[in-house]
């Protein structure tokens, strides 16, 4: 046991490291347990904490973009992961490119040399009962720890893979060539937005599907196609355009009791759009999670009737990624509801990417902190759009109804403009115009929800905070 006021911290990758040296420095001493280099993940080649398992990119800095906003608002929040990413930045443009042996060897030196915390490297199997206790074992967590998590909260309520379908920003489809539809429902009214194909548009997608270039598996960690199979709400689209040319027409493209109101016709087959938030800003393509190389997702998916100026706010992936239900089993401070006081975070909570894993770290160890904020940032902001994502109850108007990331399944989520809130009156001068804007309002509000968060907390710039009582 460890002892009481100390907060334990499973994985040292990069959410829990960031959450470590955030406690730390916030004046909470910290356990870190970290399995590496004992036991390996398959992914992972060393035993450095933050290790970068694949690119060596954080993506963008550039504050106009999605990402930048990110890093940005991390700044302010004083990640120190980011510190560390930024001093081992080597040219990469305008992304944030760093020397993966430099970085992470800097985390973990920084993390040893921390008085707050003990690292401990270990293997956890099992849930420990120390609280507060911080999970953050990532995509490939252990699967002895996997399967006691499972034991604990259901097992509908943990994923181990990730099927993720093309994300759409909504103003960049032709609607005109679309119509709104449930299956058996009234023509016209529904859920759904039905890309309507006639038989050549779909032989001609189907060929693209099974010639497309697809990226080549991760060596140790994807697991083998006859695996894959085994779940079937897995299969890769191109995986069931190879079974057979109408497989796709009888299973995800089936148009049966969708009828175009334009035609009074139930088309040969269709492309289902399912929203992504209440606002309908974003659509994702039911059932078309892919291992198609993202410039071939492009240039296939383009070729679909409405598509032709489309906008990718992500593109489809399948993977190996361990994750849990946020929606579903998160509570308004991040706690999971069945297990009092533990805190998942970084990936396995829902997010998923660099950045974003650092950004659950720094915002699970705010929360945790003797000063935690009282009331999530807006979402608005990038670090509240991901939150929103996450536990869409904690931002929902008290009287709405639930909205589709509270009813529909829940898919791990990267941050794109399509999580923000739309703006709330039209901006003159299309795609870059409206997210200048939706960039000025996140700066606006995350300003304002920071100064208030820190008003214990003197600001002396940025990067930095410095406790009133003047402890560091
Ligand atoms: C193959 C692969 C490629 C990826 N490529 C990219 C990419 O190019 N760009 C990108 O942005 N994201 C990528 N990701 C996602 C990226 O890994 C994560 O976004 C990020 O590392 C998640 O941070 P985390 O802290 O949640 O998990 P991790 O950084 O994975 O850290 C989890 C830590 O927990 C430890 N651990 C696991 N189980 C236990 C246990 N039972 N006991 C003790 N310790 C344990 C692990 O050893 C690890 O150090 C990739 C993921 C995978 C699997």
């Amino acid at each position: 046991m460890t002892a009481p006021g100390v907060v334990t911290i499973v994985g040292g990758g990069l959410s829990g490291t960031e959450a470590a040296l955030s406690l730390s420095r916030a004046g909470v001493r910290v356990v870190l347990l970290e399995m590496r280099p004992e036991t390996p993940t398959g992914a992972h080649r060393t035993g450095n904490l933050g290790e970068l398992v694949c690119s060596n990119s954080l993506k963008s800095l550039d504050p106009e973009t999605a990402h930048g906003l990110l890093k940005e608002e991390l700044r302010t929040m004083g990640s120190l992961v980011l510190e560390e990413a930024m001093k081992a930045r080597i040219p990469g443009g305008g992304a944030l490119v760093v020397d993966r042996e430099s970085f992470s060897r800097s985390l973990t030196a920084r993390v040893e040399a921390d008085p707050n915390i003990t690292l401990r490297r270990e293997r956890v199997d099992r849930i420990p009962p120390e609280r507060p206790l911080i999970l953050a074992t990532g995509p490939l967590t252990h699967p002895d720890l996997t399967g006691d998590l499972l034991e604990r909260i259901g097992s509908d309520r943990l994923s181990f893979y990730d099927a993720i379908s093309p994300v759409v920003d909504t103003q960049s489809l032709d609607l005109s060539k679309l119509f709104r539809g449930d299956r058996y429902g009234t023509p016209g009214v529904g859920d759904y937005l039905n890309v309507p194909l006639d038989p050549e548009n779909y032989r001609q997608l189907v060929e693209d599907l099974l010639h497309g270039e697809r990226v080549p598996p991760h060596e140790g960690v994807e697991d083998r196609p006859e695996v894959l199979r085994a779940f079937e709400a897995c299969q890769p689209v191109e995986s069931l355009a190879e079974s057979g040319p109408d497989t796709l027409a009888f299973g995800p493209m089936r148009p049966v009791g969708l009828v175009d109101p334009r035609t009074g016709r139930i088309p040969h087959a269709v492309v289902q759009l399912r929203a992504e938030n209440r606002e309908e800003t974003a659509f994702n393509l039911v059932g078309f999670q892919t291992k198609l190389r993202y410039s071939e997702q492009d240039r296939i998916f383009r070729k679909l009737p409405g598509f032709s100026e489309v906008l990718f706010l992500r593109y489809g992936s399948l993977h190996r990624n361990t994750f849990l239900d946020a929606p579903r089993v998160l509570g308004p401070d991040l706690a999971l509801r069945k297990i009092a006081g533990v805190y998942p975070t970084g990936q396995m909570v829902g997010v998923e990417g660099y950045t974003e894993s650092v950004a659950l770290g720094r915002l699970t160890a705010l929360f945790l902190s003797p000063r935690p904020p009282e009331i999530l940032p807006p979402a608005t902001t990038a670090v509240g759009a991901l939150l929103r994502a996450l536990i869409p109850s904690a931002y929902r108007p008290e009287g709405d109804p639930p909205g589709p990331g509270e009813t529909g399944p829940f898919s791990p989520v990267n941050l794109h403009f399509g999580l923000f809130p739309p703006l709330p009156s039209r901006v003159r001068g299309g795609k870059g115009e409206r997210r200048k804007a939706i960039v000025a309002r996140a700066r606006r509000d995350f300003a304002a929800w920071w100064q208030k968060s820190m008003e214990n907390v003197v600001l002396e710039d940025p990067g930095t905070f410095h406790l009133r009582s003047g402890r560091d």
